[in-house]
Order: C-alpha cells, then structure tokens, then sequence
C-alpha cells in the first residue's frame, strides 16, 4: 500500500516557516513584500481560487493587492492594469488569474508583466531562464510538484519520470525541473502512443492531464512515486484527479490525494515566490 503524500500537511509546514521569513523581510524593508493580483470576469472557479490565494497570503503577512475587471473587459483595459502593476514598488509579485474570458488573448498579457514581477513563472523570458538552468520565477504546481517528492525521500537522480501532460503552465516546466534534478525524463501528451506502456516505466509519475483517472492504477509500475496534478470536478460534486487512486494506491511506493495532494502547494509556492521576487527586488535596488 503506497505511503500517502500529505500535501495539506507539507504546505502548512511551507507557510508556517515563510511566515517568519516574510515578518523578518518586512522588519528589514519597512513593507511587507506585496502580490498584485487580476481576476478578469466572473469564473466561480477562478474567484475561489483567487480568494484562497489572497486569505493565503494575508496569514502569511504579504499584502495582496486585489482587482477585478468586468467579464467585458477589453485587451487595453488588462494590459493598463498590468502596466500600473509592473511600475508599483509595493508589488512584487504580479498573478494574473487564468483562464481569462474568450475576447481576450492571454499570452500577450501574459509576455507584458515584467519578468521579475513574474509570480507565476509563466514569462517566456522565465521559461527560458529554467531551460538553461537559470530559474527566477519557476510556475508554482511544478515546484510543488518537486518539493512533495524531496519532501517524501523520494530519489530524482537517475530515476525514470514520466510526465503525462505538456503544457507551459503544469508539463514542461515539471519536465524541466526533473531533467534539472537529474531524472531521465519523457513527456507523453495527447498524440503518445501506448501511454500505458510509458507510464509503466516510471519510478516517478507526474500526472497533469485534466481527465478523471484516466491513468489507470495497473498501468503503475510497482513502488512509484505518483503525483496527481488533476484536479477534475465530476457531476456529483466530487472532485477527483487524473489517477485511478484505489488501484494506483495499491501498487505505488507513494501517491498524492486529490483534493489534499497537489493543490494546497501551488498556493505555498505562490507565496514562497512572492517573497523571493520582493528579496531579489531590494537586492537589486541595493545594486543600483
Ligand atoms: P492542459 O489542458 O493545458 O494540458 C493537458 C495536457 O494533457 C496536454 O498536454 C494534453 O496533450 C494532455 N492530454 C490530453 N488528453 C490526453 C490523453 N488522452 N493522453 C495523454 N495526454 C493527454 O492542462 P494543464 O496542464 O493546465 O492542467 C492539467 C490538470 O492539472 C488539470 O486537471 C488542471 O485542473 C490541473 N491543475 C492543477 C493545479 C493544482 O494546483 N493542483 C494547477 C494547474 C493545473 P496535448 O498537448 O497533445 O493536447
């Protein structure tokens, strides 16, 4: 039976230490560091999403700057929002909630927060810098993803990791880090052929596909490590993720829950990021 990984528990553990950290920067700086944050529309997901991040942040002592634009919104009314976050000295950090309504083009709003504003990781010049092993903003889910599995003892150095899932946001960056931690690493995607057959090769299994349990648990090689990024809501209410949790649980060394796994660590990552960004911020003004 496979050792649960305790997302809640390595999270809290995450905010506990980064409030001590964010008190000790605030004392040092005179202002705590501060997140801009953009919900665009009415998304009843996005807003709660946007809400547990603020309530996260305020126990954590980092300011959260909240603003909300119409679901009408236009291109030029976000990117002057973005713009007066990028030239603010109380925000160090910039989130732009996404998914945004259909009328608006993500990735140019996305490419025009300054890169160290970046909270999210999602800046190309970001993306680059993780490539050749430069990280500044690194996207949150995937640190997440790598802390849990350092947290559980879990040996990245020449482990076969299998990612299910290659988006800019969850798939490559995770891919990267793992390549960077030493894994010898593939990245399955919609057009993969024999995925149960490649998921059956991984020590470590990254999961981010947005299917319910569409990995099935006898496809996992026996005493994986398995991180569940899913997050899928069924029509009953239940939320479930992208493993068959009973069978996979029965076979894997480790496995995340969902909800309880992934989740809370993408809000921690949020804040942990915030609060580097706002150190590298006054380290550079001390520079200039
Ligand atoms: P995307 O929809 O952007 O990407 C999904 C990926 O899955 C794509 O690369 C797609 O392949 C691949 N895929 C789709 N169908 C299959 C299939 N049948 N076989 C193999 N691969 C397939 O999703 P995200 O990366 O943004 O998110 C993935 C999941 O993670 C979602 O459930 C999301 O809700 C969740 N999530 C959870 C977070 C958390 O905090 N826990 C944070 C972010 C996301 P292709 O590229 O070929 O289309």
């Amino acid at each position: 039976m496979a050792q649960i990984i305790d997302g809640k528990a390595r999270a809290k553990e995450l905010r506990k230490s980064l409030k001590e950290r964010v008190a000790s920067f605030a004392e040092q700086n005179g202002r705590a560091p501060g997140l801009g944050v953009i919900l665009v529309g009415a998304d009843p997901a996005s807003a709660v999403y946007v809400r547990n991040k603020e309530r996260a942040c305020e126990k954590t002592g980092i300011r959260s700057f909240h603003h909300e634009l119409p679901q009408d919104a236009t291109q030029q009314q976000v990117e002057d929002l973005i713009d007066q976050l990028n030239g603010d000295p109380d925000v160090h950090g910039i989130l732009l909630q996404l998914p945004l309504p259909a009328q608006l083009d993500a990735q140019p709003l996305i490419f025009r927060i300054r890169p160290d504003k970046d909270a999210d990781g999602f800046h190309p010049v970001n993306a680059g810098r993780l490539s050749v092993g430069q990280p500044t903003f690194v996207p949150c889910t995937p640190l997440g993803c790598i802390d849990l599995l350092r947290w559980s003892g879990v040996t990245l150095q020449g482990a076969d990791a299998v990612v299910v899932g290659r988006s800019n946001i969850v798939g490559k960056p995770v891919a990267q880090l793992l390549l960077a931690e030493g894994a010898t690493v593939t990245i399955c995607h919609s057009k993969t052929r024999d995925l149960a057959e490649k998921v059956g090769t991984a020590d470590v299994l990254i999961a981010a596909v947005g299917r319910p349990e569409m990995i099935r648990g006898d496809w996992i090689r026996p005493g994986a490590a398995v991180i569940d990024v899913g997050i899928n809501r069924l029509e009953d209410g239940s939320i479930v993720g992208d493993v068959e949790f009973e069978t996979a649980s029965a076979r894997a060394g480790y496995i995340t829950p969902v909800p309880g796994g992934v989740g809370p660590m993408t809000v921690a990552k949020l804040l942990e990021n915030t609060l580097e960004g706002a150190i590298r911020f006054e380290q550079q003004k001390l520079q200039a």
